[in-house]
Order: structure tokens, then C-alpha cells, then sequence
């Protein structure tokens, strides 16, 4: 039989399967919907600008993932940058992840008392409780931080970042992602300081770049701008049409795109009730605004969190840090990346330059940059950021997963909008690597992928 596959999707998630596919001699068609290559990670380009939209860390615990990245880049066009973020709570940098020493020493005194005082009251309940079950983000936070710091530095934060109540978020991605407080002072500042990740020179669209070539050289049709809009499937066969014109037909479908999306293009359609399962399902959208200042502010850190509610903006990223090559060679000003997070419906997602212009103005007045002199404003949209984590989530793609599998056994989700879940690169990239084994007969199941809720910053290969 020849294997004929399609890939909706040339993020990480949809060129990783091409990769795994291309390894094992068989050669896909991907269907990407934008004129760029490497979805959430790819790097926007404006002039001699370059602009990460998320600010990309490469980390992972899979070897396998390490492996292919270094395959795919030389080494001298990876950065190792060193990890160093703070918080900015009260007009106070913290540095973050949270130190003890550093909650005693950076943060006002009224701060400290309350905060270790809260601290300590929720350290003694968990230890006398015989059973732990903090399900929501905000039992989760109370219980680890102490009420009056998890209000200080996360409640605000997921309020403006999630745009929701973190009574009402699952607490199992904050396990994965939110580090507890350090308090073992020699042994931490050491781990701080090895805090390295790996960076692509020119941020993380040049890797994706690089495995898109790779798949070309291979044989592989890449169409950009060709977005999938229908799926009909006959039981064998897959014919795929894209909103450009192109009818493209395949044996299997791999899909990155959102699986909400998906849902509602397929042919048959789902019932009903799956429709409206797949409905449910949410995303937060993400405008990234990069500003060029003329002046030079040392700021000391990669990013910066910024939970409290003077400001619009939710984190900043500082791209010099990340690598110097993000801007144009002979820049000696400030280059920040604003990140502001919104629902795809919201008003600012319409915002054009000068709105968002405006915003951030404001934004670097009431952090305290004072006359910064803006010599340009570059902004990226990124409609499906974050799938977002509910107790609904889990149920609903569990739903939805069975009904596919079930009815249309040859289509593979994959990554992290195709799967609904709050992956990082190499999760998605995983998911996509095991659908192709499955896709070959392997007993695996790639909705394992990133179903550890222990904290994964540990023990990490760059
Ligand atoms: C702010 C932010 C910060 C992040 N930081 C990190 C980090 O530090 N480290 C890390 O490893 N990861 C990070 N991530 C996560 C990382 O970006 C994602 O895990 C990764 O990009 C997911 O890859 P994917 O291929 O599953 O999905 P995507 O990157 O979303 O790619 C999906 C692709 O499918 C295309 N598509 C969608 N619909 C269609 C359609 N109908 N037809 C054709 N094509 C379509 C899209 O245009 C896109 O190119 C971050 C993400 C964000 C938003």
C-alpha cells in the first residue's frame, strides 16, 4: 500500500511528523495556513528586526527531542543563554523563579511579614492534612506560596494572563510549570545559576526554517498560504481542500490545527453532542508589540512578569538578552518584547499600530522608563496562544479523542492546539513523533505525551 500522508500545520508539531515520516521513507504533503514557517515559534521578521512572539526556551527532558533539534542547527548557531527572570510586584524586581533569600531581601517589609507569615500557616495545615487536593489553581497557590504572596505574585498574573478566576482554572499545569520556593540558600543559588537553556542565534523560526528545508530537500510540498478548510474522509481515503483552491488527497491526516477547528470541518460530520463538546473548548489569543528604545536601560534580566494592575502589559521579554542577532547589528538601545494576552473577541485584538503604540507607551511610563525615546513599534498576533486548561477541558478532549479514534481511525491530532493541551515544543513535537509510530502499527498512545504533572524544569537536556 502506498502511504500517501497529509499534515495540516508547519509548526513544530506538523514538521516534526514530516521529519519522523520523511526518516522512515515516506514522504507527506503539509498544508500550512500562514506565509511563515514554525507556527507559535517561528520568528516574525521586520527589516533587520527579529521578534520572538513568546519568547522560546529550548528545554526538554527527551533526549530524542535534543537529539533532532542539534541534528537540525549546527552548533555555533545555538546560543546558551542564561535563565534569569524576575517578577515586578509593589515596583520591586523578585527575582523568579522564588528564592526565600530573595523574598526576605528584595521585598518591602510588610511584604515579608505577611507573606513568610502565610507561608509558614499554610506549610503547617498541608503537613497535619492527611490528604492533599488542591484542584484549583487558586487552592494550589494558597496551599504552596501562603495566601499573601500567591496573591502577590500569581493571583494578579493568572487573572491578566489567563483572563480567568484561578478558582476556576485546574491547578495540573501549575505543578508542571511554577517552581516551589527555594529555601536550601547554597545548594539553590547553584541550580539558579545553571539555569542555562539553548536559543537559536536568530530566535526559534530559524530551527523550524532549517527542518523545513530539511523536508524540501526530502521531496516534501510544503504549501503556505493554503489553509485547510475541509476534511472528507470515505473510510479510506482523506481529501483535504484549503481555502487557495488545492484538493490534495492522503491515506492518513495529521492535524496541528486547532482540534475545535477541525471538529467542525470534518466530513461526515461528528453528532451533535461532539460539536458542541469541541465547542467548548478555548483559547487565549497573545499580541506580542516588539519596541525598538534609543536608549539603554540595563535591565538584568531575560524577562520580566508584571501582575500588578497599573499596567496592560502581562510579561516582557528582553530580547537582548535572549541574543544579540534579534536586532540589527550596531544597536546599542533597549529591544523589549510586550506581551499582552487577550479572548480572540476581545476589542484590543483589532488595536492597529498606533492603538498598541499608545498602550505600550503608557505602559513603559507607569513602569517607570522615562522618556525612552520609541524608535519602532513591530507587532505580532497570535490568535491561538494558549488552550486553555478548565475542568471542562479535560472531558471534553477525552470525549472528543474517543469519538475520533473511533470513527475516523487514520486521523492523528497532534501538538498543541491539535490535542488541546498546554504543550511546550518538544511535547507537541513528541505527540507528532508518536502519532507517525502509531500511524506505522507501534502500540503507543502520543495523548501520553506530556501527561507527567510533576514539575518539568527538572533534569532537562539542552
Ligand atoms: C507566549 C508563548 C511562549 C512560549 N514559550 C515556550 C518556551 O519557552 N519553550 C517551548 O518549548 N515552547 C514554548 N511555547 C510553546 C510553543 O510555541 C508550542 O508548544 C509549539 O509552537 C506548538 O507547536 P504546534 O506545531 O503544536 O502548534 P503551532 O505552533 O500552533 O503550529 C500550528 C500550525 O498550524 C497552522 N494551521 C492552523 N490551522 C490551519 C489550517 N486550517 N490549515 C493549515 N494550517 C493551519 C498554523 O498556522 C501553525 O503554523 C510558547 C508559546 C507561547 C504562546
Amino acid at each position: 500500500m502506498e502511504r500517501t500522508p497529509l499534515i495540516i500545520g508547519a509548526g513544530p508539531a506538523g514538521l516534526s511528523a514530516g521529519l519522523e515520516l520523511t526518516r522512515r521513507g515516506v514522504i507527506p504533503t503539509i498544508l500550512e495556513s500562514t506565509g511563515g514557517i514554525g507556527g507559535l515559534a517561528r520568528t516574525q521578521v521586520d527589516g533587520d528586526w527579529r521578534i520572538d512572539p513568546g519568547g522560546h526556551r529550548f528545554f526538554t527532558r527527551s533526549e530524542e527531542v535534543a537529539d533532532l533539534w542539534r541534528s537540525l542547527l549546527p552548533e555555533d548557531q545555538w546560543l546558551a543563554v542564561p535563565r534569569s527572570s524576575a517578577m515586578l510586584v509593589n515596583n520591586r524586581y523578585v527575582r523568579y523563579p522564588l528564592m526565600g533569600r530573595d523574598l526576605l531581601l528584595q521585598l518591602a517589609v510588610g511584604d515579608v511579614v505577611r507573606g513568610a507569615g502565610g507561608y509558614a500557616w499554610a506549610r503547617l495545615r498541608r503537613q497535619t492534612r492527611i490528604e492533599r487536593r488542591e484542584t484549583s489553581f487558586q487552592e494550589w497557590g494558597r496551599s504552596e506560596f501562603g495566601r499573601h504572596w500567591y496573591e502577590l505574585f500569581f493571583d494578579g498574573y493568572v487573572r491578566k494572563t489567563w483572563l480567568a478566576d484561578p478558582e476556576n482554572i485546574a491547578s495540573d499545569w501549575a505543578n508542571q510549570r511554577i517552581k516551589p520556593i527555594g529555601w536550601q540558600l547554597s545548594k539553590n543559588e547553584q541550580a539558579v545559576d545553571q539555569d542555562v537553556f539553548r536559543y537559536p542565534r536568530y530566535g526559534p523560526g530559524q530551527l523550524w526554517e532549517a527542518a523545513a528545508k530539511k523536508l524540501a530537500d526530502a521531496g516534501v510540498d510544503i504549501r503556505q498560504n493554503a489553509m485547510a478548510t475541509s476534511a472528507h474522509y470515505d473510510g479510506r481515503t482523506w481529501t483535504v481542500a484549503t481555502d487557495r483552491g488545492d484538493i490534495v488527497t492522503g491515506d492518513a491526516l495529521f492535524s496541528s490545527m486547532p482540534l475545535r477547528l477541525l471538529v467542525t470541518m470534518l466530513d461526515p460530520a461528528p453528532p451533535e453532542h461532539i460539536r458542541a463538546v469541541a465547542d467548548q473548548l478555548r483559547h487565549r489569543s497573545l499580541i506580542t508589540v516588539a519596541v525598538a528604545l534609543r536608549k539603554h536601560y540595563d535591565i538584568p534580566y531575560n524577562w520580566v512578569y508584571t501582575p500588578g494592575p497599573n499596567f496592560h502589559v502581562g510579561r516582557i521579554q528582553n530580547y537582548r538578552r535572549w541574543s544579540q542577532d534579534l536586532c540589527p547589528k550596531g544597536f546599542n538601545g533597549t529591544y523589549l518584547g510586550f506581551e499582552y494576552f487577550l479572548l480572540p473577541d476581545q476589542d484590543l485584538w483589532l488595536a492597529n499600530e498606533h492603538g498598541l503604540g499608545a498602550i505600550v507607551e503608557r505602559d513603559l511610563h507607569q513602569l517607570g522608563f522615562k522618556n525612552p525615546q520609541i524608535e519602532r513599534v513591530m507587532i505580532t498576533r497570535s490568535k491561538f496562544a494558549y488552550p486553555i486548561h478548565d475542568p471542562a477541558r479535560d472531558r471534553s478532549v477525552v470525549r472528543i479523542r474517543d469519538y475520533l479514534r473511533e470513527h475516523y481511525p487514520s486521523l492523528h491530532p497532534i501538538g498543541r492546539n491539535g490535542m488541546h493541551h498546554y504543550d511546550n515544543q518538544d511535547h507537541a513535537m513528541l505527540s507528532a513523533i508518536r502519532s507517525v509510530g502509531k500511524y506505522f502499527g507501534e502500540n503507543v498512545d502520543p495523548w501520553q505525551v506530556n501527561t507527567d504533572l510533576s514539575y518539568q524544569e527538572q533534569g532537562l537536556r539542552r
